[in-house]
């Protein structure tokens, strides 16, 4: 994933320094900017090749700076009511919103997003900022939560039992995935924070230009108490070994990545909490009531246009199965491809661009690895035209009619603009399964006004996604779509998709936050917890 390395005395030794506006990018530990050691690693604008920006491997002691987060942001965020940590946010909101211009303009030299994906990443992050700030006012002056009322022990009125949700003593370690710099660190560190915990993000090498800036912008608030929050530029180095039983970690990355992280021996040895959010190849299904041309028809064209083409195609939650009906398989491809046609690539930076290029060199060939692996199990029915100079990818749409038995298309995940039509009975139990071949998902959207039929498809889908979009007539026009994420809703996905589950709301604080029952005289916890029934 992370570009060549330059030597320390070269090019890159001259750019760290500021030639040419590209950055040296530090880290932010022990409440200092750090500078890292050995070689450079440069980050290059995707469309361009030219160097951006260049990081080095921090070469701090990782263990004093989990050790300086726990001891010194730990409790000065639990000694905050809800209330005050909900202001932090709403500053931390109001920083990126603020700064808006500028953050669109590093994710495009960064990134190479659009201006429209970078304001879904971006927007993204402030939102859900937001969205914490709103929820964590609500929760007022408590510093910690009661779970359920108060229950009697066995047969006692007396002897009650109480449910309570604290803080954990440890940090919020945060690795996150390059396609969503800004809103994959900001919604981890939005939810940590307003549980009690401080946080330390790791964004992912490749695109962190764009988080570091948030993260210059999020420190210079002055709204963060001291030790709240870490940033750590470039890789993990020895990060995990220092970690203990109350500290956690949320991974969203490839599931290869996930299995080291989850194997590490120090989070083996302690319990540390892990939640993983990791790959999908998410469905769209037509049901076999929606006939061509109808609103809940252009409803799935438009959705499955958006998804597939939106950031390149580099999102968690994009389409990558389409099942439609044998019957109208032909009007369901011509329809796709109709929309698709007017779909344009090129620079990011001309206002008329749609698809600009995947994230980096290394992500380029990724997806045209996965795409020759497609091309043995199904048939190209689409391609786009797209620049040959830089990182583009052309978005591409395939049809198979091997249902079941297109094996690459139902297990690998080719993380760019494509996507795969594959022909159903209109059967709902056999696109079920068809759907659960991919071995658990972030998402599922189904269309169909027919809720004999739907019904069963939707909770037959339910056991493996995170979240299913149902769309249909009447709501044909008010949807973002499967492929936003929002702050109420969990996001996650059993089995292949990680097994994790973040956001929802109040759900989200759940991960950061320790369950206890104490168990006690009805009064003497009613002086310590207020009123428990
Ligand atoms: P990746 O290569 O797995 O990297 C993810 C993160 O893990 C990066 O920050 C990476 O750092 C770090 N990392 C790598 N090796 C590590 C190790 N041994 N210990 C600790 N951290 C380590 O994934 P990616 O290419 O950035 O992201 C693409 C994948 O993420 C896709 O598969 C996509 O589906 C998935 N994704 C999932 C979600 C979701 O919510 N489910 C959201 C977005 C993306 P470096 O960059 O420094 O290597």
């Amino acid at each position: 994933m992370v570009p060549e390395v330059m030597n320390g005395d070269g090019e890159g030794e001259r750019l760290a320094r500021g030639v040419g506006g590209i950055v040296g990018l530090r880290s932010y530990l022990e409440g200092k900017w750090v500078d890292g050691t050995g070689p450079e690693i440069p980050l290059r604008d995707p469309t361009s090749g030219e160097v951006v920006a260049t990081v080095r491997a921090a070469g701090a002691d990782l263990a004093r700076a989990l050790a300086f987060a726990r001891e010194s942001g730990g409790p000065r965020l639990r000694g905050m009511p809800f209330a005050g940590r909900a202001a932090i946010l709403e500053g931390l909101a109001a920083a990126v919103h603020g700064a808006r211009d500028e953050l669109i303009d590093v994710s495009r030299r960064s990134g190479g997003t659009t201006r429209s994906d970078a304001k879904f990443d971006i927007d993204g992050a402030s939102a859900t900022l937001q969205a914490y700030a709103v929820l964590g006012r609500s929760l007022g002056e408590r510093t910690f939560l009661l779970d359920g009322d108060a229950e009697g022990v066995l047969r006692s009125k007396r002897f009650v039992a109480q449910h309570v949700l604290v803080p954990r003593r440890g940090v919020a370690v945060h690795i996150n995935a390059f396609n969503f710099p800004a809103w994959g660190m900001a919604e981890k560190a939005a939810v940590a924070w307003l549980a009690g915990m401080p946080v330390l993000s790791k964004p992912a090498t490749s695109t962190s230009p764009l988080a570091v800036r948030i993260a210059e912008l999020w420190v210079d608030t002055g709204l963060l108490p001291e030790g709240a929050f870490s940033l750590l530029v470039g890789p993990a180095g020895d990060l995990l070994d220092h970690l203990g039983p109350q500290d956690n970690v949320a991974f969203t990355g490839g599931s290869e990545t996930a299995r080291q992280v989850r194997g590490n021996p120090s989070i083996v040895a302690h319990n540390v909490r892990v939640n993983v959010e990791a790959d999908s190849l998410n469905v769209s299904i037509l049901g076999p009531d929606v006939s061509p041309g109808s609103d809940t028809f252009q409803m799935f064209v438009n959705d499955a246009v958006r998804d597939l083409t939106q950031k390149a195609g580099q999102k968690c939650t994009a389409v990558r199965r389409i099942f439609v009906p044998t019957a109208v398989a032909d009007d369901a491809v011509d329809a796709l491809v109709d929309r698709l046609s007017r779909v344009r690539v090129g620079d990011p930076a001309a206002r008329e661009t749609d698809v600009g290029p995947v994230a980096n060199e290394a992500q380029r060939a990724s997806v045209e690895q996965g795409l020759a692996a497609l091309e043995r199990a199904a048939v190209r029915v689409w391609r786009a035209d797209a620049p040959e100079r830089g990182s583009f990818v052309p978005p591409s749409l395939y049809r198979t009619d091997a249902g079941r038995d297109a094996a690459v298309v139902h297990e690998r995940e080719v993380f760019g603009p494509v996507a795969t039509v594959v022909p159903y009975s209109g059967a709902g139990d056999e696109v079920v399964s068809l759907a659960a071949r991919g071995g658990g998902g972030l998402v599922a959207s189904v269309y169909s006004d027919d809720p004999a039929w739907a019904g069963p498809v939707v909770l037959g889908l339910a056991p493996w996604h995170g979240r299913i979009h149902w769309g249909s007539q009447k709501v044909h026009d008010q949807s973002p779509g499967p492929g936003t994420v929002l702050a109420t809703l969990v996001h996650g996905g059993p089995g292949r998709a990680g097994g994790g589950e973040e956001l929802g709301g109040l759900r989200g604080l759940m991960f950061y936050m320790q369950r206890t029952a104490v168990q006690a005289d009805r009064g003497l916890l009613d002086r310590v917890l207020g009123a428990t029934s």
